[in-house]
């Protein structure tokens, strides 16, 4: 069995392993080792690839604001087009879910200055499709945008092979133990040794956690259905921004000439290559059928994937507070994609311990509320 040392070994090539393996490869070596045969296979590649800078709880936000640069301004040779393409949200409500709107239209402002209120009249122009009788407004995110999910993953990954890291693939970590200042991490083919593991296994860190001797977190993975269905005819709707109704019971967004449409569904499961159910998307077609005009004969493609969250919805990230040299990079949840260059690099400077002026400043950013040790044990 062959052997390989690191510095840094990150379990999972996934957005989360892809961006801190990224940061950390500039100045370290790194082997990044993946399950699956390609990278972004689970929850990265099934996402709805939308940047919104009011979703999520404080610290998500505070993350996601930190990555804005990065998205806007992507290192030299990085990616080909841009990361971010202008989209738009907007949520809108029904009769008696004033108050609702209200909060909502309150939680946008509070980290976003492009919010527009719209009255019922402004909703039905901007949005032809939705039932008159069930929209007394909205609030649109103006700045809300489509995340190109692919460019900024294998970016992430062409750097860090170009930085002199690489990663395997068909490589699950079976085995964790550690002795002499050493993790030695086994796979089916191989063995690794590094001084330090990050773990960025989406919906499987606990799993992970448990082979290190590491406590969970309490991570439960939820499954989100989505699906793609042709948008009607006589109407455009590719400049249309993702939109949904108040209490969520379903999105849709323009998709590369379709419309992807979901259930906003959060069903708790075990970690596993997750399939959308039947009754998933039955529900989505339902109440999209209600509440807008579109008609939905067949979807073109149905997909599930996973949103990992733990009890308090924010990210876990940081040392284990029991395990020595054990990272977590984990609890994703729902926003990911859109908070890994701000969570990756942060991470990175964590791990090479590049210390506080490293970074610029992260306003409304307080490690203490990521960090792993927050969980009783
Ligand atoms: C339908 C849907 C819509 C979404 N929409 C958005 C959105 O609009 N915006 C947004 O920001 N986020 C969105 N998300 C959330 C986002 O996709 C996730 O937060 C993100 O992809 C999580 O990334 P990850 O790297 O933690 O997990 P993953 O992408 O699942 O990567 C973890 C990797 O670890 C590997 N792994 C696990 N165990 C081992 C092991 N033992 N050994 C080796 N490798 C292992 C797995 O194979 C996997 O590839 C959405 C998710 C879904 C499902």
């Amino acid at each position: 069995m062959s052997q390989e040392n690191a510095d840094f070994i990150v379990i999972g090539a996934g957005i989360g392993g892809a961006s801190v393996a990224y940061w950390l490869s500039r100045q370290a070596r790194v082997i990044v080792l993946e399950a699956e045969t390609q990278p972004g296979y689970h929850s990265t590649g099934r996402s709805a690839a939308l940047f919104m800078e009011s979703y999520g709880p404080d610290q998500v936000r505070a993350l996601t604001r930190a990555g804005i640069d990065f998205f806007r301004n992507p290192p030299a040779g990085f990616c080909e087009h841009p990361l971010l393409t202008p989209r738009g949200a907007f949520v809108f409500a029904g009769p008696g879910q004033e108050a609702e709107l209200d909060a909502h239209e309150a939680s946008v402002r509070a980290t976003s200055s492009a919010a527009r209120r719209l009255d019922a009249r402004e909703a039905m122009e901007f949005l032809p499709v939705l039932r008159p009788d069930h929209v007394i407004g909205g609030v649109l995110e103006q700045d809300a945008s489509d995340i190109d999910v692919d460019a900024l993953l294998q970016g992430f990954l062409r750097g860090t092979r170009q930085h002199g890291g690489r990663t395997v693939y068909d490589a699950a970590v079976t085995g964790l133990s550690r002795s002499g200042g050493q993790w030695t991490v086994t796979t089916a083919r191989s063995v690794y040794q590094a001084p330090v593991v990050v773990n960025a296994a989406g919906a499987w860190a606990d799993d992970v956690a448990r082979m290190a001797g590491a406590a969970p977190v309490g991570l439960v993975p939820k499954r989100r259905s989505a699906f793609l269905f042709a948008p009607p005819e006589g109407i455009a709707s590719s400049h249309w921004p993702l939109f949904l109704d108040v209490q969520e019971s379903f999105y849709i967004k323009p998709d590369a000439g379709m419309l992807l449409g979901s259930p906003c569904n959060a069903d708790p499961v075990a970690p596993h290559d997750v399939q959308a159910e039947e009754l998933d998307i039955a529900i989505a077609i339902d109440n999209i059928e209600r509440m807008t005009t579109l008609r939905i004969r067949r979807p073109a493609h149905v997909w599930a994937g996973l949103r990992s969250f733990v009890a308090d919805g924010e990210l876990v990230g940081g040392y284990d507070p029991k395990v020595p040299d054990f990272f977590w990079a984990a609890g994703q949840g729902g926003y990911g994609i859109q908070s890994a260059p701000g969570a990756g690099r942060y991470y990175a400077s964590e791990l090479l311990g590049e210390g506080a002026g490293a970074l610029p400043a992260l306003p409304g950013f307080d490690p203490a509320r990521i960090s792993p040790a927050r969980f009783p044990c």
